[in-house]
């Protein structure tokens, strides 16, 4: 049966202890302060106007009761839409007017940011003070649910067009909680160290969500930094994070197995995970990371196992409920069960679009699959290159190129050729001044890969453009480097 996520969570965490610690273990909320706080903010929300349905937009500081606010929304059927603190004021113009929203809740240093909003605008800080927070206490019932209403609209980054605002619902928050609880075995006495942020799918719905359902602590640290990690490590049992932090975990002395040694699970996801990483943080830590794939609109998909070979370069098999299948050439996984969102927010025409006549849901992600079931992400459709008419896929140059003696890493794009229709181009961060030799790793290319792969130019760069959640931002290299080939014919 399903019903409204948060009496789902709370039947859960009913009766459990520590809901948020700070990383020196200080106690700050319990999960009964869970309760009763979700209670009242949905009350004082409410007196602003909210009613279920409506859509309450956050955009604050990562915080506490930033999560309060959350699970006010969750309980009393407010759609909750969270917004990357990154966004200026134009941004945020575009989801005020997209999204309607009944009530904006926001950092004071962004209020000028909603200045022509037309709802009430509260301010949260990031000590939980501010005028969205009650000054009394007050009761609110959690809503009912027939699973279909929309828990939370999150909008997807998107590298092309508007953003697009998905419509994830309570089915499908308690669906993806339920089969990642299982799939990674998630145990009574876990602690969660959380370093992620909370506006995007990773840190609300995969690490957020797993804690609340099992009523377990989180030391809950406000932003990733590699040393508050390393020193709240041995108080932990799970963390989960985006490749970029186990880089930068890697770069610090002090991870070493003893600080590890209460550690049941490390998991990644958001944006691939080189085995390179995957080997050396084997190596430091005892651990064998656990990679996992999903999206805004699926929410989690594919899990390497608990029990079992951890792949790495692969994101291991669908997860249980999670049917997959592969369409056209090159391969776009297509994903359906409970978990995939009920589509775009007012775009019945965009969702008819990415969705087949069974039901299945276009991903965008381009995959292979092993013939023991395991699935690999070899990039994005709307990254694939056609040079010369040909489909190059940038991750198999990538993978070359990042073996290679001194490199660090390396993006692969598509450059506008007057002869080819795009060019083969590697962006690539050398850790040695000796690395950074285009003829060298062309020539590298030329001896392990067919000719129309092979870069035609390569770049040097100090560090890749990323977002918040470690993925490379493809389309700001091909803005950097669009004009490359533009006066050649070669
Ligand atoms: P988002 O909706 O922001 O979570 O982005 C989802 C996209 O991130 C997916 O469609 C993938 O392209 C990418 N992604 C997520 N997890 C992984 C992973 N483990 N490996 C490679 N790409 C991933």
């Amino acid at each position: 049966m399903t019903e409204n996520a948060y009496r789902f969570f709370r039947n859960g965490f009913d009766g459990a202890g520590d809901f948020i610690r700070a990383g020196d273990g200080t106690p700050v909320f319990t999960y009964d302060d869970l309760d009763a706080a979700s209670a009242s903010w949905a009350n004082h929300f409410a007196e602003h106007g909210v009613t279920p349905g409506d859509r309450v937009i956050v955009q604050v500081e990562k915080s506490p009761w930033n999560l309060i606010a959350y699970f006010a929304c969750l309980r009393a059927g407010f759609i909750y839409l969270p917004l990357n603190t990154a966004y200026l004021e134009e941004e945020v113009a575009y989801f005020v007017s997209d999204a309607e929203p009944s009530l904006i809740i926001c950092d004071p240093a962004f209020a000028s940011r909603f200045g022509n909003s037309n709802c009430p605008v509260l301010t949260l800080d990031a000590e939980g003070q501010g005028s969205a927070r009650p000054e009394r206490p007050g009761a609110y019932p959690v809503a009912d649910s027939d699973g279909n209403d929309t828990a939370i609209l999150l909008y997807t980054s998107g590298t092309t067009g508007r953003p697009k605002g998905a419509m994830i619902t309570h089915r499908n928050l308690v669906t993806n909680a339920r089969a990642l609880f299982g799939a990674w075995q998630w145990q009574p006495d876990d602690v969660l160290l959380h370093a992620l942020p909370v506006f995007h799918i990773h840190g609300l719905m995969v690490a957020t969500h797993l804690a609340v359902m099992g009523g377990c602590p989180m030391l809950f640290l406000p932003r990733f930094d590699p040393e508050a990690v390393i020193e709240a490590l041995p108080h932990a049992t799970v963390y989960m994070g985006v490749p970029t932090n186990y880089v930068r975990l890697l770069a610090d002395k002090r991870l070493t197995p003893e600080v590890c040694r209460n550690m049941r699970l490390f998991t990644s996801g958001s944006a691939p995970l080189l085995t390179r990483t995957f080997d050396e943080f084997a190596e430091r830590s005892g651990h064998r990371i656990v990679e996992r794939y999903g999206m805004t609109e699926t929410g989690m998909n594919t899990s390497n196992p608990l029990d079992g070979e951890r792949r790495p370069g692969t994101v291991g098999r669908p997860l249980p409920g999670v049917e997959i299948k592969l369409e056209g050439d090159p391969a776009v996984l297509m994903v359906r069960g409970e978990n995939v969102f009920k589509g775009y927010w007012r775009m019945p025409e965009k969702t008819r679009e990415e969705f087949d006549g069974e039901g299945f849901f276009r991903t965008g992600d381009v995959v292979t699959v092993d013939d023991d079931g395991y699935v690999s992400i070899v990039g994005r459709d709307k990254d694939m290159i056609i040079s010369g008419g040909l489909n190059v896929y940038p991750k198999e140059i990538e993978s070359v190129i990042d073996r290679l003696d001194g490199i660090t890493e390396s993006a692969v794009i598509g450059l506008p050729h007057p002869d080819f229709g795009e060019a083969v181009t590697a962006i690539v961060v050398a850790a040695d001044e000796g690395a950074r030799d285009e003829a060298g790793i062309i020539d590298a290319l030329k001896a392990r890969l067919a000719g129309f792969k092979v870069a035609k130019r390569v770049f040097f760069v100090d560090a890749l453009p990323r977002n918040t959640m470690g993925k490379v931002q493809k389309a700001a290299l091909r803005d950097t480097f669009q004009d490359t080939f533009q006066d050649t014919s070669e």
